[in-house]
């Protein structure tokens, strides 16, 4: 995950971990390259150079070339920026109702069946739910099944009502399955398409005003970097979501979506996907994953 970034960054923040004096000229060499390695990650050039100016100006602040040790505290300083840039502390997901109902919106092949399941599984496990998986991509019929071989992997029930092409009558008639059946969370699966097109953005918006879900999602493939960013911003204008679901971590060797979608958004990164079995989902805490980063 992220290879290529952290050693790129690691490369930039060679001198200063400890390898030769610290001066004004190279600290601000430094900081060139650490806004390289982001560029080079796919973060937008803007957010990069943001960054390593708040770094600079923090580091003029704090004195850092007088400090007693200059080098670790400029680690220190873009640890804790990165950590910030990605959202500060992490975020949970909001399960107050009976039922709960938790919508996924985001483009076809992003992640969002795959990541129902794996949600799903994880509610059960971890937080005692009884979950329902709901099929509402009215147009693939082989999405539907996909949603039930999901279903049957975690011991989770789908509910499905193929030959109805109306999400919004499928979700409501979920909700009512759910509270006669003791379901506290309803988890609804959404149809995507392969770009933004209004009938989506339109089908969604209908689905999401006529459930009033507690929790929308937008799930995203990591490894589509700056594109990730951008239909975020499409979807968050038309949803106000909730939280982003990044898929794919573990194919992306560049990192820049993780890096950038919050600070575009202004939503957090809930749950990052790690590989296609139910059980590759992981919590997102921003200063763990800087840690990574920066090893
Ligand atoms: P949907 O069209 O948004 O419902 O996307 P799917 O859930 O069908 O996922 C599309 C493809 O991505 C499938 O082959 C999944 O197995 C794969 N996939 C989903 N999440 C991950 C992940 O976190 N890591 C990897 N490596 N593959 C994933």
């Amino acid at each position: 995950m992220f290879d290529s970034l952290s050693d790129k960054l690691d490369n930039a923040l060679h001198v200063l971990k400890g390898h030769g004096q610290i001066t004004e000229v190279n600290v601000a060499e430094t900081l060139k390259e650490v806004r390289r390695a982001l560029v080079d990650a796919d973060v937008n050039y803007k957010i990069a150079k943001d960054f390593t100016n708040t770094v600079k100006e923090k580091a003029l602040g704090q004195d850092v070339l007088t400090a007693l040790k200059p080098g670790q505290m400029m680690v220190k300083l873009v640890k804790d920026e990165l950590t910030q840039l990605m959202g500060g502390e992490a975020e949970g997901i909001n399960l107050s109702g009976d039922p709960s109902i938790i919508l996924m919106s985001g483009l076809q092949g992003s992640g969002k069946t795959t990541f129902s399941g794996k949600l799903a599984n994880f509610l059960k496990t971890k937080k005692t739910k009884k979950p329902l998986l709901v099929a509402c991509d009215v147009y693939r019929p082989a999405a539907i099944n996909q949603l039930h071989v999901v279903g049957e992997q975690v011991g989770v029930e789908v509910f499905s009502d193929e030959g109805n092409q109306d999400p919004v009558a499928i979700s409501k008639a979920a909700i009512a399955h759910a509270k006669q059946n003791g379901h506290n969370v309803v988890i609804i699966d959404t149809a995507g398409r392969l770009a933004v097109d209004e009938a989506m953005m339109t089908e969604i918006s209908n689905i999401h005003e006529a459930i009033q879900p507690h929790e929308t999602l937008f799930v995203v493939d990591s490894m589509t970097g700056q594109d990730a960013v951008n239909t975020a911003k499409t979807f968050n204008e038309r949803l106000n979501f909730d939280g982003v679901i990044l898929t794919k971590l573990d194919g992306d060797t560049r990192g820049g979506a993780a890096i950038s979608i919050k600070s575009v958004v202004n939503k957090p990164i809930k749950f990052i996907g790690t590989g296609e079995k139910m059980d590759a989902l992981d919590v997102f805490y921003p200063d763990r994953m800087a840690d990574r980063i920066l090893g």
